[in-house]
Formats: C-alpha cells, sequence, structure tokens
C-alpha cells in the first residue's frame, strides 16, 4: 500500500506478498453464500434509509415550529394580521404528517420484519420448522430495502422543502441526508432489482404461499378491529387497498402465463414490478400503522397528557395515511390493468 501524490490511497493485493484467499464454506457453494450476506445487507441498507427520513422529519419538525413566516391562512384579508410559524400553514402540516406517516411506518416495517427474523432464530434454536417464517421474511426483505429507501429518499426531500431555502445550507443537515441516502436505492440492487426478486422469486416462485400469510394476517386484523369507531374509516380503506394489491398480483400472474402464448408479454410483468414494490409497502405500512394506531386508541383514555399527544398523533398518521396514501393503491391496480406493450414497441430513436 503506498500514499500517491494526490494523497489518495492505493492498495495492490499481491504487491509485497503472494495474495491468498480463504474459502467460506463449502466449494460451489459461493452464489448461497452470497444471498445469505445479501439478505443481511438489503435489511441494513433499507433500515439506514429509514432512520435517515426519521431524523430528517424530526429536524423539519423542529425548523417548522421555530420559523415565523406568513400570516394564519384565514386572515389573508386582514393586512394588519401577524406573523405565525410555519407549522400554521396546512400545506406545512400536509407534508409534515406525510413525513411522520411514512418515518413511522417504515419504522414499525423494520422492526416487524426484524421481530420475524427473531423468531426464525427462536424456532431454529428449538430445532422446530422456520420454512413459513423464512418466506415471510424473504417477502418482507425487498419491501424493507426497495420500497424503505424509495419513500426515504422521496420523503426527505420533503423535509428539505419545509426549511425552504435554508435546507440547502450546511448548517442544516437535510442536503447532507438526502445525498446519503440516494444510494440506498442503488446499492444491494436497485430498486428496479428488488421488484423483480418480489415478484418471481418471492412470490411466483414461493407459489404465493408468503404473500398468502401476510394477506390472512392483515384480514385478522381487520376482522379484529372491526368495531372501532375511531378508526373505521381507515380500517375500510386499508381492506380495499389490500384487495387493489391482490388485483395487481393477478393481473401479473395473468401475463406472467400469457407468455405461454406469446413470450412479450413478459414485458407485461416487467412495467409492473416496481409498481407492485411500492404499492406492497404502502399495505403493510398501512397495515402497522393502523395495528399502532388501534393500540393507542386503547391506552389514551387512561394516558397522562404527555403520552396523550403521543398516542393521538399515531391515531392521526394512521388515518392520515389511510386517507391519504392508500387510496393510491386502487389508482396504481386501475394503471396496472392497464399496462400494454405499446412502450416496448416505441422505436428507440421515439424516446
Ligand atoms: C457508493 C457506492 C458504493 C458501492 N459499494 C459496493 C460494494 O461495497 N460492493 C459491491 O459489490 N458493489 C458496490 N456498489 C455497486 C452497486 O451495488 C451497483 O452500482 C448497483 O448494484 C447497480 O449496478 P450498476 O451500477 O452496474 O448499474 P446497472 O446494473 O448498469 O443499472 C443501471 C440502471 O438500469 C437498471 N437496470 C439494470 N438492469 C436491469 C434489469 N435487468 N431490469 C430492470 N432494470 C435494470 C437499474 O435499476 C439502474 O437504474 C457500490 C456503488 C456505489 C455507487
Amino acid at each position: 500500500m503506498g500514499l500517491k501524490a494526490s494523497n489518495t490511497c492505493e492498495m495492490t493485493f499481491g504487491d509485497q506478498h503472494p495474495a491468498k484467499g480463504w474459502l467460506i464454506g463449502d466449494k460451489h457453494d459461493g452464489i448461497r453464500q452470497m444471498f445469505r450476506i445479501i439478505e443481511f445487507a438489503r435489511m441494513m441498507v433499507g433500515t439506514k434509509a429509514i432512520a435517515a427520513l426519521s431524523t430528517g422529519y424530526l429536524n423539519a419538525l423542529e425548523y417548522a415550529k421555530e420559523r415565523v413566516q406568513g400570516t394564519d391562512l384565514s386572515q389573508f384579508m386582514d393586512k394588519t394580521a401577524p406573523k405565525v410559524t410555519i407549522t400554521h400553514h396546512p400545506d406545512v402540516r400536509r407534508s409534515l404528517m406525510t413525513q411522520k406517516a411514512y418515518a413511522e411506518g417504515m419504522r414499525s416495517l423494520v422492526l416487524y420484519t426484524a421481530s420475524v427474523q427473531d423468531a426464525i432464530q427462536e424456532k431454529e434454536a428449538a430445532g422446530e420448522d422456520a420454512k413459513a417464517l423464512h418466506g415471510l421474511n424473504d417477502l418482507l426483505l425487498p419491501i424493507v430495502k426497495g420500497y424503505g429507501s424509495e419513500k426515504s429518499y422521496e420523503q426527505l426531500a420533503q423535509s428539505l422543502q419545509t426549511f425552504g431555502g435554508s435546507g440547502y445550507l450546511q448548517e442544516y443537515p437535510i442536503e447532507q441526508y438526502i445525498r446519503d441516502a440516494k444510494i440506498d436505492t442503488l446499492y444491494e440492487g436497485t430498486t428496479a432489482i428488488q421488484g423483480q426478486d418480489f415478484f418471481f422469486r418471492k412470490i411466483v416462485r414461493d407459489q404465493g404461499a408468503s404473500l398468502n400469510t401476510l394477506s390472512e394476517e392483515i384480514k385478522k386484523f381487520l376482522a379484529g378491529a372491526q368495531g372501532n369507531d375511531e378508526l373505521s374509516g381507515a380500517l375500510d380503506s386499508l381492506a380495499k387497498a389490500a384487495v387493489d394489491l391482490e388485483a395487481i398480483v393477478g393481473t401479473m400472474i395473468t401475463d406472467l402465463t400469457a407468455t405461454g402464448e406469446d413470450v412479450k408479454n413478459i414485458y407485461k410483468v416487467g412495467l409492473n414490478t416496481t409498481r407492485l414494490l411500492l404499492a406492497s409497502g404502502d399495505v403493510v405500512v398501512g397495515y402497522l400503522l393502523l395495528r399502532g394506531a388501534a393500540v393507542a386508541a386503547e391506552k389514551l383514555p387512561t394516558a397522562s397528557a404527555k403520552d396523550a399527544a403521543f398516542y393521538r398523533g399515531k391515531i392521526a398518521a394512521a388515518k392520515f395515511f389511510a386517507a391519504n396514501i392508500l387510496p393510491g393503491v386502487g389508482a396504481e391496480r386501475a394503471l396496472a390493468e392497464s399496462v400494454d406493450n405499446s412502450l416496448m414497441e416505441l422505436d428507440e430513436a421515439a424516446f
């Protein structure tokens, strides 16, 4: 190893001594080893992205509570109206609640997936079969990594937006978070690759077993939460989004089956893989937010003043996500069902 004039470090394996390699695991078993490492790495990358959004949101919230700019919209006719902090503006509230819902919902996604991984270890330590749990973990990993990184990057841009022009300054950390978070949609398999892995390996090759386990879990939660007046509208949104998601999978399976007649039908599947991944993430995050909100609703009547605000925030975030994000799954269903091959038939010169 030596220092170059430019002060960069250069390393050449075998420069001074013969390079030596160690075999990890058995011979001809490398790809399995690599996939095992990749599983850990995907969990770690998704978690890192989601944590970056969490701190991005908290920074944005702190700034929004202090920044005084503009008058209250309801006093728009009054030229003498006092200036208010930007948390008073409807659009800032909309953005902050979107950031909060994604940050907290995706934190639940990380913890939920981690709890499945813990359960695998417990079962295996007890000598029991953990095949179904492995399947669920495999299904969740591309959501943690692909959806987690895409939504974190998207929402971090909203965190910066809350700062206005100040978001560009290095005095605040958001511009750095955004630069650091973009890599999470790329390495350890880009989002496109996560989407293909999710559909072809985690759903088709698994014959839908793990997706079915997850969907049954959501249905069980919905049945158990019936009668919760506070959340009833939000629960209906989740139930509808889950049906729309099943329909997207159904469309893609139909297109995949149609490759028997014309192999080009596979393109229609490929046009929908990222859509399916992101819609699945919305449904799982919606489910986890509502699960948390149901607990919060139970605790609220006997909570202290400080805890009550926390619980109200949990309920508000879940309801906001159900009202503003989950209906998008229905729109994605309509788009998925209308996909045709015109894009693939278009001459490259037309791009
Ligand atoms: C900062 C940084 C650190 C990294 N660290 C490591 C490391 O430690 N170890 C390591 O091994 N690698 C590392 N990488 C490499 C990283 O994993 C790859 O850059 C990444 O997997 C994408 O591969 P690529 O760059 O070849 O892009 P490409 O494969 O050329 O992809 C280009 C674009 O085309 C899309 N695309 C490509 N193929 C398909 C397909 N079949 N279907 C649909 N879309 C497709 C991609 O989604 C992407 O949008 C690092 C990269 C960066 C930038």
